[in-house]
């Protein structure tokens, strides 16, 4: 099955708690396929380019601070409709906002720490994807 792609980083929190496994199993269960999967610790400067988008915003010290604080997991997902999709299965970005039984609920501890990461549109999933993954370079 071919499907659009969405990418996503279980945040050093969730690594920390070992939530992995069972965050993995929930994507799965979910319905996505990985097709690409790394553990790593970001570097300072990967953080700072990754979420720079958000650099004007008051949290982003604290963002890129706690995004180097251990090891992530990053991957990339399939499935029809991944990124809307992906967003309902993880939940508001805020755990206090988001639905009973996404992957934010159940594991997220606050705004910041909130267990996961998930694209935002096609054009991210495919910049963030190329971001970590040689196989996923736009042409
Ligand atoms: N974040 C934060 N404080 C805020 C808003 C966001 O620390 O007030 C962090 C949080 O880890 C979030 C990330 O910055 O996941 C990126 O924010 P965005 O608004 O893009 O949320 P997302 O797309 O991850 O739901
Ligand atoms: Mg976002």
């Amino acid at each position: 099955m071919s499907g659009s792609i969405t990418f996503t980083m279980i945040k050093p929190d969730a690594v920390s708690a070992e939530h992995t496994g069972k965050i993995i199993n929930d994507i799965l269960e979910g319905g996505f396929n990985l097709k690409a999967m790394k553990y790593l610790r970001l570097t300072k400067e990967k953080a700072e380019a990754f979420y720079a988008v958000h650099k004007e915003r008051p949290f982003f010290a604290d963002l890129v601070a706690y995004m180097t604080s251990g090891p992530i997991v990053a991957a990339v997902l399939e499935k029809d409709n991944a990124v809307a999709d992906f967003r309902t299965l993880i939940g508001a970005t805020n755990p206090a906002e988001a639905a009973e039984g996404t992957i934010r609920k159940k594991y997220a501890t606050s705004i910041e720490a909130n267990a996961i990461h998930g694209s935002d549109s096609d054009e991210n999933a495919a910049i963030e994807a190329s971001f970590f993954f040689s196989s996923f370079e736009r042409y």
